[in-house]
């Protein structure tokens, strides 16, 4: 198996077929060794130093935070230890709370990044894409009927007994892909004045089509060229707010760029030389630093290794 991408290959049991036994679940917030991520508003409760690490409550904790199980999800079991999550969205000013005061930031995980470990950024990434999905479906799509957490908060069943429809996480698939022409790739930026970021191009898959497809079809509408030869890399979960990026290599079938202005403020095709000074700028702070210097996507993302394997010659 391929190295796993950042946000995932943090090797838990999610326990999937023991989070479907209530009596289990409820005795996990009965052990004092549980451990519960507070995750507030996509946010995570992280201590910067020495090293950002995520925060973590034990049971007795949780009750004057979040008096409702409701509002609770099991990610897995690390080393014999079952690690939940806990939206506290609803309080205000979550660090004002004595249980919290003190204790670190809320901050979104993408800015911290490859600076956590990678076990610990999986079980966040994790966390906050159920309770976005959880946010988002508190009624029933069918009947319209509010929807209650089940399985450790991992479906959300509707409450009106004539419909009793079971709803299940949502992950939408993307393929991101880098198209090459010999020793040059194909990249884009997307609009914006701040923007001068080059990455791969990617889109959504729609419904009835394959993922050679969506990459085919992503390439032609984004930059009007053609591609053959598709091959499948990697993925990686990125769930921000939902996504699944499954990562492609193709060649390109013709050169021609034609890029779609909506989509698009540029597409160009570099050469090695070029993405290397690319790389040489490390993301998009020293990019702002630098008055506006050109760069590739942050370390952690799968653009960034689909570029960084082509140049390496290790693609596919
Ligand atoms: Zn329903």
């Amino acid at each position: 198996m391929n190295e796993p991408n950042f946000f995932a290959g943090g090797a838990f049991d999610r326990a999937g077929l023991l989070r479907k036994d209530a009596d289990w679940v409820a005795g996990l917030m009965a052990d004092p060794g549980t451990r519960i991520i507070p995750v507030w508003r996509d946010r995570h409760l992280i201590v910067i130093k020495p090293k950002p690490e995520p925060v973590f409550l034990a049971p007795a904790e949780v009750p004057p935070l979040a008096p409702e199980t409701e509002s609770m999800v099991l990610l897995g079991i690390v080393e014999d230890t079952a690690v939940l999550a806990l939206d506290i969205s609803h309080i205000e000013e979550p660090l004002a709370r004595p249980e919290l005061t003190g204790r670190g930031e809320f901050i979104d995980i993408r800015d911290v990044g490859s600076l956590l470990s990678r076990a610990d950024a999986q079980l966040m990434a994790f966390s906050r894409a159920l309770f976005y999905w959880h946010r988002r479906h508190v009624f029933c799509g069918l009947c319209g009927a509010p929807t209650v957490s089940g399985e450790a908060g991992h479906v959300r069943n509707c409450t009106n007994a004539d419909c009793a429809t079971t709803h299940f996480p949502r992950t939408d698939p993307a393929v991101i892909m880098l198209v090459t022409d010999a020793e040059r790739c194909l990249l884009g930026r997307r609009p914006g004045r701040e923007n001068f970021m080059y990455s791969t191009l990617a889109g959504f898959v729609e419904p009835g089509e394959s993922l050679e497809e969506a990459v085919a079809r992503e390439v032609m509408e984004e930059t009007g060229i053609r591609v053959a030869n598709v091959r499948y890399a990697h993925s990686q979960p990125w769930p921000f707010p939902a996504n699944l990026m499954l990562g492609f290599y193709a060649d390109a079938a013709s050169t021609e760029i034609n890029f779609n202005t909506d989509e698009l403020a540029d597409a160009r095709w570099f050469d090695r030389g070029e993405v290397r000074e690319l790389m040489a700028v490390r993301d998009r702070a020293e990019s702002t630093r630098l008055g506006g210097a050109l760069h590739l996507p942050r370390p952690v993302s799968i653009a960034r290794r689909l570029i960084a394997e082509w140049i390496d010659g290790r693609a596919p």
